[in-house]
């Protein structure tokens, strides 16, 4: 069996993962990244983010590479089903505080690669790919065990530090014991990724959440020619049944003929609200959706994650170089409020788009027409 030895060990080369790999890596810190894909992720996921996680990837050297498969995003309207206006969100105009745009949207397995290639460049990284976490001891003394997924080998791994950024169904958040407060948020929806031929399209000029109570649905300008579309899965709806091309076609029917457009990609989720309630366990941490899963309405669960690696990165680097381990227990205490906090502002706007009750539809576009709440306002968190 083989050992290895390291500073922080990081389970998980999702988008966080890769960050907190590089941002350890370039202060002169050892790291071993291990993910049992050898591959990122190429199903439809995140698509928006903000510029203090472009200033992240700035720091760590790949902002320029990301140009082409980032952009500035558009406003957001919030449409009811008689196609009354019920929200207008925008951006800060430039000139933009941070050097980039507040918000943009780009294309998530290309940034990963990015990500990768990065740390792969680097000689204080070890990336172990296609090595599954199968046991983790002795949290205090952290010991992991690996198994190579295509030999079955098996590889003892010791470290003064553990990151678990393994997503949502944490192997680390589970072996530590570590549960979930739910905020109450669970609906199914279906996300489909659509490249656009060549013909002019009459679509929207901005992004839509279309409030509609018989489905709910949202459109999203991306980079170049992608757009995506998101359809609220109906009681009674099997992802099987909504997630087969000629349903799709059928959804898209509204904007789209098959023909003008190819769909690249589409899966179903359940979007969740959950926040760890512990962090850190001994020398073990939890960061990105391995400690919080957040609805996409905001598009903010990668950049919570990526802001958890941007706070936890300079800590561990801080503590491994001589550092009081006081510094470490700042990391829950500054993150888990404002984590919270977003996941809590999500959700509400994640609840009025989600009403699929016509009589409690009509009294919310009542109200946010009332209450002049469809005028335009920034971005919440902007
Ligand atoms: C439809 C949708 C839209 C979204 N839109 C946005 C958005 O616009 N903006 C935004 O900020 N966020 C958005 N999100 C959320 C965002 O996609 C996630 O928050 C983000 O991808 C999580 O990154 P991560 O690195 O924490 O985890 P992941 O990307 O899930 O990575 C976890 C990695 O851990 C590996 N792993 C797991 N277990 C083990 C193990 N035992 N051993 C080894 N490796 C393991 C996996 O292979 C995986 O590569 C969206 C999510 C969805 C579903």
């Amino acid at each position: 069996m083989q050992s290895i030895t390291t500073e922080v060990a990081i389970v998980g080369l999702g988008p966080v993962g890769n960050t907190l790999s590089n941002i350890l890596g370039s202060s002169g810190i050892d790291v071993v990244g291990i993910d049992a894909r050898d591959e990122v992720y190429s199903l439809p996921r995140a698509i928006g983010m903000d510029h203090e996680v472009m200033r992240v990837f700035q720091n760590i050297g790949i902002a320029g590479d990301l140009a082409s498969v980032v952009s500035e995003y558009k406003d957001s309207i919030y449409r009811a089903a008689d196609g009354a206006l019920l929200r207008r969100f925008t951006s800060p105009p430039s000139p933009y505080r941070l050097g980039w745009p507040a918000y943009l949207t780009f294309v998530q397995p290309e940034l990963e690669r990015k990500l990768r290639e990065k740390a792969i460049s680097s000689d204080r990284i070890r990336l172990l790919t296609g090595s599954e976490v199968v046991a983790l001891d002795s949290p205090e003394s952290p010991q992991l065990t690996l198994r190579d997924c295509n030999t079955g080998d098996i590889t003892a791994l010791s470290a003064r530090f553990v990151v678990g950024c393994d997503g949502g169904a944490s192997f680390i958040r589970r072996g530590l014991g570590v549960k979930f407060e739910d905020l109450i948020f669970d609906q199914p929806w279906l996300v489909v990724d659509v490249i656009l031929g060549d013909d002019d399209f009459d679509l929207p000029e901005t992004n839509v959440q279309f409030c509609h109570p018989e489905r709910p649905h949202t459109f999203v300008i991306c980079p170049g020619r992608l757009r995506r579309w998101e359809f609220m899965m109906l009681p009674g709806e099997t992802a099987d049944e909504l997630n087969r091309p000629e349903r799709i076609w059928q959804l898209l029917s509204p904007w789209l003929k098959q023909g003008q457009a190819e769909i690249w990609r589409s899966a179903t989720y359940r979007f969740h609200a959950l926040v760890a309630e512990t962090w850190r366990v001994g020398q073990v941490f939890l960061a990105g959706d391995a400690c919080h899963m957040t609805p996409p309405f905001l598009a903010q669960g990668m950049v919570q994650g990526i802001k958890d690696a941007a706070n936890l990165g300079w800590k561990l680097a801080h503590v491994l170089k001589g550092g009081p381990d006081r510094v470490l227990a700042t990391y829950q205490q500054e993150r888990r409020p404002l984590v919270h906090e977003v996941i809590s502002i999500t959700k509400e706007l994640g609840q009025v788009i989600c009403e699929l009750d016509e009589e409690k539809a009509k009294r919310r576009d009542d109200e946010l027409k009332a209450s002049g709440r469809s005028s335009s306002r920034r971005f919440p968190l902007a």
